[in-house]
C-alpha cells in the first residue's frame, strides 16, 4: 500500500491493445491498495513522426512551435489511456505537462525541470482518481510549453516520484529491465537484478537508452527507488538504488553511443595557452566536448583531437576556425564513429579490464581511434561501421557464453 509512479514508454501504448493492457496493469495496481500516478510518453513512433512533419515545411523550425508540435503526441496517450482505465472501472483523469505542475526552464526542447507544484495530482489522487500524466513536457516563465529532450518521459516519472515521496517509481517498457547490454543487438546478454545509480548513471549516459541519463541523475539526487520493468510480461525487472549486490561482476554493462563527432585540429603552434584558448571558444558557444586527445609537439606544431556530439559539430569546427583563423579545410570532422564503453564500478580494483577489451577488439581487427577511462568506465572510439561487432565481441570477452 503506498504511492506508486508508473511510467509507460512510446512501445508500451503503441495501439489500442497496448494502452488497455496498460490500463490493466495500472487498474491492478490499484486495486492492490495503492494510489497510482500514470506518466505515459507518445504512442509509437509518434515522435520521430511529429518532427518529420515539421521539417516537410521547413528545414529550420522555430525551437518553440517545435514543442506545441511535439508535446501534442502525449497528450494523445493521456486520454486514451484515461479511457481505458476508465473502461476498465476505475476513475481516471488525464493532466498535460502544465496541469500537473511541472514548470522548466526556459530552453526549447532542451528544457530542465525546476519544480513540480504537485497539488492538482494529489487533489486528484483525494477524489480517488487515477492520475495519468502527460511526459516530457512542462510550462517556462514565458506560459509556454516545453519539452524535456528526447527520452525525457523517464525524467517527468522520476520528479513526481520524487516531489510526491513515492514509494516506487516504475519504469515499463520493451524489455524485462537492464541489461549488460542492448538485448536487442547482444542476444546473450544478460538481464541484472540490481544496479547502483552511478553505474545506471553512466549506463545511460554512454549510450543505454533504456533510462533517460537525468531520470537516473535525479532518481539518485532524491533517493528515489526505481524499477525498470517489462509492460509485456510480468516477471521481476532491475531495481536502481545507492548499493547493489554485485553478483561478483567485475562489468555491469556494454554500451554504444553513435552520437558522437571527432574533430581533428591540426598542425596549430606549439606553445602555451592553445588548448585554453581551443576549449574557451567551445565552452562559450555552449559545447561539450568528451575525449580529448593532443599529440606530442614536433617543429613547433601540435595536433588536438576531441569529440562532441553530432549536432555540436558544424558548429564546433565553424568557431575554431574563426578563433585560430585558419581554413575549415584544415580541420577534420568525422562523424562515421561510435564510442563503445564498458561500465562497472568492479573495474576499480581490476587492473586488467582495459587489456581484456582492448585484446576482444584486436581479436576482431577493430582499430582504436581514442581512449578515455575513468574509475568506473573505459571508451574507445571507433569507426561506426564496426560497432554493434565491438560490443557483441567486448560482451563475450566478459561474459562468456555457457
Ligand atoms: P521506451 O519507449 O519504453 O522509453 P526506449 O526505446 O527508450 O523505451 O528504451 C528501451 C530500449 O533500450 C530497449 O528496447 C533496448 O533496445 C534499449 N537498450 C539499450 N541498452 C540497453 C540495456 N543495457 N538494457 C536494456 N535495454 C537497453
Ligand atoms: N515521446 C518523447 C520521445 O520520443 C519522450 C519519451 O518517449 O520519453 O523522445
Ligand atoms: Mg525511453
Amino acid at each position: 500500500m503506498g504511492l506508486i509512479v508508473q511510467k509507460f514508454g512510446g512501445s508500451s501504448v503503441a495501439n489500442a491493445e497496448r494502452v488497455m493492457n496498460v490500463a490493466k496493469i495500472v487498474t491492478d495496481t490499484y486495486r492492490e491498495g495503492n494510489d497510482v500516478v500514470v506518466v505515459v510518453s507518445a504512442q509509437g513512433d509518434t515522435t520521430d513522426d511529429l518532427i518529420e512533419k515539421a521539417y516537410e515545411i521547413t528545414e529550420k523550425p522555430s525551437k518553440r512551435e517545435m514543442d506545441m508540435l511535439l508535446t501534442s503526441g502525449e497528450q494523445i496517450s493521456i486520454s486514451l489511456l484515461a479511457m481505458a482505465i476508465e473502461k476498465l472501472g476505475c476513475h481516471a483523469v488525464s493532466l498535460l505537462g502544465w496541469q500537473a505542475g511541472f514548470n522548466t526552464t526556459s530552453a526549447y526542447g532542451i528544457a530542465r525541470i525546476k519544480s513540480v507544484k504537485a497539488d492538482r495530482i494529489r487533489a486528484e489522487i483525494d477524489r480517488h482518481n487515477i492520475v495519468v500524466v502527460a511526459g516530457f513536457q512542462g510550462l517556462n516563465k514565458y506560459d509556454d510549453l516545453t519539452t524535456l529532450g528526447r527520452g525525457g518521459s523517464d525524467t517527468s516519472a522520476v520528479a513526481i516520484a520524487a516531489a510526491m515521496h513515492a514509494d516506487r517509481c516504475q519504469i515499463f517498457t520493451d524489455v524485462e529491465g537492464v541489461y549488460t547490454a542492448d538485448p536487442r543487438k547482444v542476444p546473450a546478454a544478460r538481464k541484472l537484478k540490481e544496479i547502483t545509480y552511478d553505474e545506471m548513471l553512466e549506463l545511460a549516459t554512454l549510450g543505454a537508452q533504456v533510462l533517460n541519463n537525468r531520470s537516473v541523475e535525479m532518481a539518485k539526487k532524491y533517493n528515489v527507488k526505481l524499477e525498470v520493468l517489462s509492460s509485456l510480461k510480468r516477471v521481476p525487472g532491475t531495481i536502481v538504488k545507492e548499493v547493489a549486490k554485485m553478483e561478483k561482476m567485475l562489468i555491469r554493462g556494454v554500451t554504444k553511443d553513435t552520437d558522437v563527432a571527432r574533430i581533428s585540429v591540426t598542425k596549430i603552434s606549439n606553445t602555451p595557452g592553445i588548448a585554453f584558448k581551443l576549449f574557451s571558444v567551445l565552452a562559450k558557444h555552449k559545447i561539450n566536448v568528451d575525449i580529448i586527445l593532443q599529440s606530442v609537439g614536433r617543429d613547433n606544431t601540435k595536433d588536438i583531437t576531441f569529440t562532441v556530439s553530432k549536432g555540436n559539430a558544424e558548429e564546433a569546427v565553424s568557431c575554431i576556425a574563426d578563433a585560430f583563423d585558419i581554413s575549415e579545410e584544415d580541420i577534420i570532422c568525422d562523424t562515421n564513429v561510435a564510442k563503445v564503453s564498458v561500465v562497472g564500478a568492479g573495474m576499480e580494483s581490476h587492473p586488467g579490464t582495459a587489456s581484456k577489451m582492448f585484446e576482444a577488439l584486436y581479436e576482431h581487427d577493430i582499430n582504436i581511434d581514442m581512449i578515455s577511462t575513468s574509475e568506473i568506465k573505459i571508451s574507445v572510439l571507433i569507426d561506426i561501421d564496426v560497432a554493434d561487432k565491438a560490443v557483441s565481441a567486448i560482451h563475450k570477452a566478459f561474459f562468456p557464453e555457457e
